[in-house]
């Protein structure tokens, strides 16, 4: 599918689940969301019917996000289902690790993509302070399973978050002493995000220059996303970045979002897209489903303008439902 800027949109985030089972400083607050009602939140069937509509479309890439997507019952059921839908190629799952070792054999079985770890520190007191009840250990050890698998495609995303004295240099450890790429993500403002400023890509360089040496970029793109990557002497994994705010990257966006409750975004900024649980729960046919995917993606927004005050339509949604 192209869009009105002539974008190929080939990728698709779903976030199954608003729930979580950690309550990350700048995505949740301490109470927890107020949650989606049972009914609102998109069941299995509604995903499935979307995804073989979005794969005709050419939607070639799923990302299973949440909330926390394993605390969803029969999340892997899902991904299984999803994974044979024809024309999808690739899906993946961006978890907080928390539960991942107890699901990672069945994940492997069912021949998952690539699984995206959110790990923001490597340290038992400051996880603790970040996601307010997170135990550390728990990540670690899936992290170690995961390792286990070697054909298994690992990132660990790490959001710094500046004025909060995070050891991140632990973080970039991981990819000295493992085959992983390690990806710091700028923070966002949205949701409980717009509490906390981003910290500035060239800020992190800088400090892991100072130890590490210098870092070299790379000519290859790995995996779907707005990353950029660098080598560092001597380490197995690559360092990237995911910075929308400071190295926009919305000319080359290739994603569109489907929250829990079904609406579909296509821009993170903005409440712009449509509500395809709202026409399912009518009764709408796959192919007036197809026509408005068709419509809201012609109206993707050329770029987001998160620096700009006065935004008309801006997002009010939280970071859980949205995904990610
Ligand atoms: N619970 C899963 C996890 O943490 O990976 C999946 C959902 S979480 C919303 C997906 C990603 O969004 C995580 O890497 C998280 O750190 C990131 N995130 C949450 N709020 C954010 C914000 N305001 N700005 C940037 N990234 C954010
Ligand atoms: Fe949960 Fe992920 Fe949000 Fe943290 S970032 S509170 S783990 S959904």
């Amino acid at each position: 599918m192209r869009d009105s800027y002539g974008r190929t949109i080939d990728y698709i985030r779903l976030s199954i689940t608003d729930r979580c089972n950690l309550r990350c400083l700048y995505c949740m607050p301490e109470q927890g969301v107020e949650l989606c009602g049972h009914d609102e939140v998109l069941r299995y069937e509604e995903f499935v019917r979307l995804c073989r509509i979005f794969a005709n479309l050419g939607m070639k890439k799923v990302k299973i996000t949440g909330g926390e997507a394993l605390v969803r019952k029969d999340a892997l059921h899902l991904m299984e289902t999803i994974k044979h839908i024809e024309g999808i190629e690739q899906v993946t799952l961006t978890t907080n690790g928390v539960l991942l070792g107890d699901y990672l054999d069945d994940l492997v079985k069912i021949g998952i993509d690539g699984i995206n770890i959110s790990l923001d520190s490597l340290d038992r007191d400051e996880f603790k302070r970040i996601t307010r009840v997170g135990d550390v250990e728990k990540v670690k050890a899936s992290l170690q399973k995961a390792l286990r698998y070697p054909k298994l495609k690992l990132k660990i995303n790490c959001v710094p978050f500046d004025g909060e004295n995070q050891k991140l240099l632990d973080v970039v450890a991981l990819a000295e002493d493992n085959p992983v790429h390690v990806r710091f993500i700028e923070i966002m403002p949205i949701g409980e995000g717009k509490k906390y400023h981003f910290m500035h890509e060239d800020a992190i360089k800088a400090l892991i220059e100072e130890k590490y040496g210098i870092l070299t970029p790379c000519a290859d793109k790995l995996g779907n996303g707005p990353s950029h990557y660098f080598s560092l002497r001597g380490f197995q994994g690559k360092i990237g970045f995911i910075s929308a705010i400071s190295h926009k990257f919305c000319h080359e966006c290739n994603r569109i979002r489907l929250t829990c409750t079904g609406y579909l975004k296509t821009c993170l900024q903005y409440e712009i897209g449509a509500d395809l649980r709202e026409l399912i729960r009518q009764g709408a046919s796959d192919s007036m489903l197809e026509a408005a995917i068709r419509q809201a993606v012609l109206k993707k927004p050329l770029e987001h303008a998160f620096l700009q005050k006065d935004i008309v339509f801006e997002e009010h949604a939280k970071m859980a439902s949205i995904g990610g």
